[in-house]
């Protein structure tokens, strides 16, 4: 039996065939905002990453130079997240620019 997109036994498994076909159909039309949506990940673990380098710096310049140890060992915990956090960049792949112009 012919489902336009797809072919299904007769009365067996046009069911499953059409719910398949809607599955395809589905990812078809999510996968087109797979870009964007990487884009705007990485973006936000930048800015997060960034964010922690910067706080950690400062609290640790002010630790070392006011020689205050809770200060200090803020600011290296902070810096230390911040570089995990930019170690997660890698988990979230770039966007293809090939794949967004499709
Ligand atoms: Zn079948």
């Amino acid at each position: 039996m012919d489902l336009t997109h797809g072919l299904a036994c007769n009365s067996r498994c046009e069911e499953e065939v059409e719910r398949i076909i809607a599955l395809i159909r589905n990812n078809v039309k999510l996968s087109a905002t797979v870009p964007k949506r990487l884009a705007a990940n990485r973006r936000a673990i930048a800015v997060t990453s960034a964010f922690y380098l910067v706080i950690g710096s400062i609290f640790l310049t002010a630790g070392i130079s006011h020689d205050v140890s809770l200060l200090t060992a803020l600011g290296g915990c902070f810096l230390a997240f911040g570089l995990f956090s930019l170690s997660r960049m890698r988990e979230v792949p770039k966007a293809d620019a090939k794949d967004s112009a499709k």
